[in-house]
């Protein structure tokens, strides 16, 4: 499910300060829960395992400024942080990225193939 410890930490916090989802106001899952759930420990094997529908309540960690926002680099200190499901991350996610410039887009994707 990767992420860094620090994240994963922190997104284990938000969710248990208030577990739904900031855009679409479901309520998400955290990954551990699952591993209890379906008694599967490994990640892998446990994203095959369960269905699309609960796959995209996952809980996962959003940033305000999204990754492709200049801004972001100029900001002090931490970015403020939001508890996401995995589907509105992902959506918001593609939509940042379709909105970049065509050049920006090659560059990044030659970087992802190295
Ligand atoms: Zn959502």
């Amino acid at each position: 499910m990767g992420g860094s410890r620090r994240l994963r930490d922190r997104r284990d916090r938000l969710w248990s300060e208030n577990p739904h989802c900031y855009i679409c106001g479901r309520i998400t899952i955290l990954p551990s829960q699952l591993v209890k759930d379906y008694k599967i420990s490994n990640p892998a094997k446990l994203m095959k395992f369960i269905p699309d529908e609960v796959k995209k309540r996952i809980a996962t960690i959003d940033h305000e400024v999204n990754r492709f926002d200049p801004r972001r680099q100029v900001q002090e200190g931490r970015p403020r942080t939001y508890l996401a499901c995995k589907e509105c991350n992902d959506n918001r996610g593609n939509k940042d990225y379709n909105r970049l410039p065509i050049e920006e887009r090659q560059e990044r994707a030659s970087h992802e193939e190295e």
